[in-house]
Parts: C-alpha cells; structure tokens; sequence
C-alpha cells in the first residue's frame, strides 16, 4: 500500500483524536515513509515533469527529498521548489566539482546569500509587502573532488582544474564550518585528497557526508573513525557492487542513508532507464534484504537518521521559523 499525501492516514484513526497535533498525524501507523536526500531536480523542472514525478515520488512512500544544488543555474530553481513543496522538498547549495572553472569565486559567492533569511536590504517602507522568508538551505553541497572527468588528453589543464576544485572544496568547507551545517561531499577518485581536506578544515565530521558512496571497507571505516557518514544510491543493488555492499555493511544499519541521484545511477530492476526519486523504494527494498529486516524498519531507521543528519525535523509550518 502506498502512503499517499501527508495526513491521510489520520483519516483512518480508531476514534477520534481531538488534542493530536498536526505534526502527529502525518505518517503514522503502516505508512513507510523515505527520504531521498540527494537527487536533482532540475532536469524533470525543465521539461515540465515535476509534478508527475513528486506525485510517483509521494506514491512510492517518500516523505521528502532533498535537491542539491551543482551550480548558480539551479540554486534559485531548487530555493523556490523548497518554499512552494515545504517540507517535501528541501534543497542545498554547492559547486558540483565538475562544473568548477576559473569563474568558480564568482559563482560561490553567491552561496552565502542563501542563508540570509531576511533580505539583503529592509528598509521600512510603507509599501512593503509581508514575503515569507525564503527556505533555508539544508546543507552545503554537493562541492568535493572529482578527478574521474578531468580532461584525459590535455594534462596541464587537468591539474589546473583539479586545483580550482580544491580551492573551490576547501571555500565550501571553510564556509560550512563557519555555518555550522551539514556538509555533501562528491568524492570521485579522490577519497584520500577529501578526507585530507576536511580534517585540514576543521569542521566537525558528524555534519559529513560522502555521498553516492563507491568506495569499500576500509575507506568507510576511515569516515567512521572520525564521525562522517556514507550514503548509498542505487549502485548498492548492482551486481558488480560488492565492496560498495561491504561497506554499507560495516557502515552498519544505524548509520545507513540512502538517495537516487536522480536522474542519475537508476536502481535495479529499471537500470537503464532515467532515475527518479520514486525508485529509491527500489534501494530501499535492497537493503532492507541486504540487512535482514523489514522495509518499515529499514524506512523508520534511514528516515530518522537522514531527518537528524539534515536537521529536517521541522513541520512545513516552522520551517521558516528563525533558527537559534
Ligand atoms: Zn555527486
Ligand atoms: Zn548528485
């Protein structure tokens, strides 16, 4: 059974229940909510399919989704998706690794403007309007290291560029540090070169995570020591993905968090096909198998931990609320 819209399952309560709140009611009883906390958005927002893919999204029992920014192009589109669907839709900020160039200042000091609730300039005016203040971001990212689509025939530029990516990581963290929010790191071929990062940065590990996590054992363990999280896409239920299965397992199911990257790393049984957010019932089914327990548990485990990661436990009415 689906879950349908938040609130539904009040309809179906034993009784009255007059002095439940709201906040209460949604997503109780059977429901199995999820959480993607790292797809994108934008390519569905562009050819007009956004609201047949929430409504699959809502269908296949996510609660939310998080859609995480890769550069100015999407950071507007992905703020106004937050305030129109608050809290279904969540959103961050970053410079994706493989969009960074030599403007990459100029696009990342934009970012800070995000967490600026209030407008940049109040003046009392007589005229002004009450606007509600615009969604915080939930996170920073995705800004990391990516060597794997570095330039292969021209070595010169490929360090130049994988330069600009670690000046463009390391202002990532430091700003990350200075807002205290969490972190999602893109980590491609550079594991050791991010995780030297982060530790130079300062920033408390417990607000990291690596997401789309390819590596294996030994490397999540790495993250593990030091507080930081992995998180799993569909290419957990891919044949050839046994070190990624390993390291989920040494991760252990109480860290686990899950996502689909869409409209990338589509799960099984639809690999090939584009991804979106109602297939990570898919990885979700595939752990759940993959760790011995039930998809309502599995669901209630991953959903706690990606709303304490993110700091999602806001209802849609205080999202907006001024955090202290
Ligand atoms: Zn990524
Ligand atoms: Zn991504």
């Amino acid at each position: 059974m689906h879950c349908g819209e938040p609130g539904d399952e009040a309809i179906h309560q034993d009784g009255p229940d007059p002095f439940s709140s709201i906040s209460e009611r949604v997503f109780t009883g059977s429901a199995m909510p999820l959480i993607d906390i790292h797809t994108h958005l934008e390519s569905f927002a562009r050819r007009g399919e956004l609201p047949v893919v929430l409504q699959r999204a809502r269908e296949a029992g996510l609660e939310a989704m998080i859609t995480i920014g890769t550069d100015t192009g999407d950071w507007p589109l992905y703020r106004d998706l937050a305030r129109e669907h608050a809290g279904f839709v969540h959103y961050a900020v970053g410079l994706h690794p493989c969009g960074v160039d030599e403007d990459w200042e100029k696009s990342f000091s934009q970012i800070e403007g995000y967490w600026q609730a209030a407008p940049a300039f109040s003046p009392a005016s007589p005229t002004a309007v009450r606007i509600p203040a615009p969604p915080l971001p939930a996170a920073l990212g995705e800004v990391g290291l990516d060597r794997f689509h570095l330039p292969k025939d021209d070595a010169a530029r490929a360090v130049q560029i994988f330069q600009w990516q670690r000046d463009a990581f390391a202002a990532g963290l430091a700003l990350a540090k200075q807002r205290n929010c969490p972190v999602v790191v893109h980590s491609r071929g550079a594991f050791r070169e991010c995780v030297e990062m982060i530790d130079a940065s300062g920033i408390n590990w417990a607000r990291v995570v690596f997401h789309c996590f390819t590596e294996g054992p030994d490397e999540i363990a790495e993250l593990m020591r030091r507080g930081g999280f992995g998180s799993f896409t569909g290419v957990i239920t891919y044949k050839n993905a046994d070190a990624v299965r390993a390291a989920a397992k040494a991760q252990g199911l109480e860290r686990l968090m899950i996502e689909t990257d869409a409209p990338y790393l589509t799960p099984m049984p639809h690999r090939g096909k584009p991804n979106e957010p109602a297939y990570m019932r898919h990885t979700a089914e595939y752990c759940a198998r993959l760790f011995g327990v039930s998809l309502d548990e599995l669901a209630a485990i991953t959903t706690a931990n990606a709303k304490r990661f993110f700091g999602l436990g806001e209802t849609p009415d205080t999202l907006n609320t001024p955090k202290h």
